[in-house]
């Protein structure tokens, strides 16, 4: 496949939806607010939504990965009555001081490497040159950087304003309010071809 689409890659807790912690329930799937006025400025725009997500609590045996399918379901079902679907969901189950063998790894997927971006490019033909990332840690920032995005945008929701001083040094990342503050940003460098 031709990787000539453009994308948006979004963090899911605390960006697109309330981080309640290893959120195992789908009925404790909270949209944001804004969400899906901004995935769907996003995609008028002509940008692929993809979310990736660290879901650590896999290793640390707090769920399962049924359970994290089960919850993605649910958002992604949310997000598409709202009118802003998504292209492409990808999770990462590990973490390397997991206590659950299978999942305790030092793996190459979870964020801020990024084996769920290549994935995402490879999957839906994605230029992850001209995408950008949107995240609540400045993992989600580095991220971005790793797989040679063009920027990224750092909401103040979930742990946004704890983090906020992590990405003081690095160019590639800037704050946004709100998500209607991220979609005008994306909209402007789109503008001046940033
Ligand atoms: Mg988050
Ligand atoms: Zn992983």
């Amino acid at each position: 496949m031709k990787r000539d689409k453009k994308a948006v890659f979004f963090d899911r807790d605390g960006t697109l939806i309330e981080d309640r912690h290893y959120l195992k329930d789908p009925d404790g799937v909270t949209l944001l607010a804004g969400a899906a006025e901004c995935v769907r400025a996003l995609r008028e725009a002509g940008f692929l939504i993809v979310v990736v997500s660290n879901q650590s609590g896999v290793a640390r045996g707090m769920m399962t990965e049924d359970d994290v399918r089960r919850v993605n379901e649910r958002f992604c079902a949310l997000m598409r009555e709202a009118g802003a679907p998504v292209d492409g969901m990808y999770y990462c189950p590990h973490f390397p001081g997991g206590s659950v063998p299978a999942y305790a790894a030092d793996c190459a997927c979870r964020k801020p490497k990024t084996v769920m971006a290549e994935a995402a490019a490879r999957d839906l033909g994605i230029d992850l040159c001209a995408s950008y990332a949107v995240g609540d840690k400045a993992a989600d920032m580095l991220f971005g950087a790793n797989a040679g995005m063009k920027a990224g945008f750092l909401v103040l929701t979930g742990y946004g304003t704890d983090e906020r001083g992590k990405i003081a040094g690095l160019p590639f990342a800037e704050e946004a309010a709100s998500l209607a503050e991220v979609a005008e940003k994306i909209a402007e460098r789109e503008a001046r071809r940033g």
